[in-house]
């Protein structure tokens, strides 16, 4: 079994009393790596070595062109590993090689090369007043960022909350989901062969409550919080660092509304319908789980829907032929399999898919589920839709609204004045039209509601991850 330690002061190291877990293959059921399995100890001496880095190395005192510099040696260091990468991340969760490698690594790579010239080429407001003085804005690193993440797109979420944190010249602890531990411990030793400077990306493996990730956000050396999850754990965390007043951003659930307008390209409506429920076998925050549909292509639409949806190649993650894996674990295959089994006594009925083999489950399409069963209204996070036939706008976007999550929804329409009218009526931190998980680094990113707290993204990054401090000088 290969050995996966954490990652402090510029070492990989094991935790203090030689304790560890393993990681269990979701397609073969058998553990196939074996992980450091860090505590309170191991939180300590990564938040120290992290304080040590930002209070007396070189990385926050570095020039924005030269700290970009080592971020794109190790973009490039990413790439080159794409294949041990994208296979960590697949051995550990069961997402097809084809999005760990394919997709997941080139946007880690591109999140260290984005916000290391995004840190670069920002500018800052300089103030001309009326009284003989000016006044400008720097933007200054915070100290140590304590990153929390999920299991379901491990390498692409960390990078996404660690990529911004060190371009701002900040010094980071993460702490990657116990699910999948071992692209972070990968990441962190191409970090140290990049030249990132000991201590200034540390990771420490461990559980959540009452191990490694409740001892970080509740650790008085941290001075931000990012963190990705589930809504009901950011409530903890936002608990925790509310007791020492830290700023926290939290990205959580979601329960994604997806409407298709009569008037809509089917063929393009079917194609990202079907690529926003059973990506990452529907493993995704941002995941169309409510799809709704005027009822004039209501029939023609689930036709095709479920036609595509049964032609799905399943199998070994591994290979590249393979469009949908197995469930993450198999507490969450239990988990998703509670709701597949229930469809018929919550009201609804099965029109394809239901359970496959092993932690399987199969593209599931439920139609007639009422939208106050549990179907409608939880986060499943497996590959699961309910598709609901609807007849006005007004009646749709009642609909899509009806939920306590707001991350994100989409909608399919021909008609430009439709598009701009619904996008503005929905409660989303992102609207996708004729398309899906299209993204640009620039924009906010983030959910209202149980979705979440603050937005990461470009200058929204760089409000989370500064402390912007106003300088005003008298001239004469
Ligand atoms: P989770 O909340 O169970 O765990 C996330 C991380 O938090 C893990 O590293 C875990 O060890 C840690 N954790 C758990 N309890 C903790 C505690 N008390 N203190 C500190 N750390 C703790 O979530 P998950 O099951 O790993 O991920 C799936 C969830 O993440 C889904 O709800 C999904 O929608 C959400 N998600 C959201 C986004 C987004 O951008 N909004 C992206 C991906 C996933």
């Amino acid at each position: 079994m290969e050995f996966f330690g954490h990652v402090i002061d510029g070492a990989e190291v094991k935790s203090s009393g030689g304790e560890t877990f393993t990681s269990v293959d979701p397609y073969t059921r058998e553990p196939w790596a074996e992980v450091a399995l860090g505590g309170a100890a191991e939180v300590e001496r990564a938040v120290a070595a992290a304080r040590r880095a930002f209070d007396e190395g070189p990385w926050p005192r570095m020039g924005r062109a030269e700290r970009g510099r080592l971020l794109h040696r190790l973009a490039d260091l990413i790439l080159e590993h794409a294949d041990e990468l994208g296979l960590a991340d697949t051995r550990d969760m069961g997402k097809p090689i084809t999005q760990s490698r394919g997709n997941d690594v080139p946007r880690a790579a591109d999140n260290f090369r984005f916000f290391a010239d995004h840190a670069r080429l920002t500018t800052a407001e300089t103030l001309p007043m009326d009284s003989g003085h000016h006044a400008y804005t720097r933007y200054e690193p915070v100290g140590v960022a304590a990153a929390i993440a999920p299991w379901n797109f491990p390498l692409m979420l960390e990078t996404w909350k660690i990529a911004p944190a060190l371009a701002w010249g900040n010094t980071v602890v993460l702490k990657p989901a116990e699910d999948t531990p071992a692209s972070a411990t990968i990441l962190a030793r191409l970090a140290l062969e990049a030249g990132l400077p000991p201590g200034v990306l540390n990771v420490v493996h461990g559980y959540g409550p009452d191990s490694a990730g409740q001892a970080l956000t509740e650790h008085p050396g941290i001075d931000r919080i990012t963190f990705t999850g589930e809504s009901a754990t950011g409530r903890v965390i936002s608990a925790a660092a509310a007791g020492h007043l830290v700023p926290v951003s939290l990205e959580l659930g979601g329960k994604g509304g997806n409407a298709v307008f009569a008037d809509a390209d089917l063929d393009n409506a079917v194609s990202w319908s079907i690529k926003a429920i059973f990506t990452n076998a529907g493993q995704v925050c941002l995941a169309g789980s409510r799809l709704y549909v005027q009822r004039p292509v209501f029939d023609e639409f689930i036709a095709r829907f479920t036609a595509a949806a049964e032609a799905m190649c399943l199998g070994d993650p591994k290979l590249d032929s393979t469009q949908l894996g197995p469930l993450a674990s198999k507490t969450h295959y239990r988990k998703v399999r509670g709701y597949v089994e229930t469809v018929a006594e919550e009201g609804g009925s099965v029109r394809s898919g239901g359970l496959g083999d092993g932690w399987f489950v199969r593209p599931t399409v439920i139609t007639g589920m009422p939208a106050t069963g549990r179907h409608q209204r939880e986060e499943i996070f497996g590959p699961v839709v309910t598709v609901t036939p609807f007849d006005t706008e007004d009646e749709v976007v009642a609909l899509m609204n009806d939920t306590r999550y707001g991350l994100n929804a989409m909608l399919f329409t021909e008609n430009l004045s439709r598009a701009h009218r619904v996008s503005a009526r929905l409660r989303a931190g992102t609207v996708w039209v004729n398309c899906f998980f299209v993204r640009d680094l620039r924009a906010p990113f983030g959910g209202a509601g149980d979705s979440g707290v603050g937005r990461e993204g470009g200058t929204f990054s760089r409000e989370f991850f500064t402390e912007p401090k106003a300088v005003v000088m008298q001239i004469d």
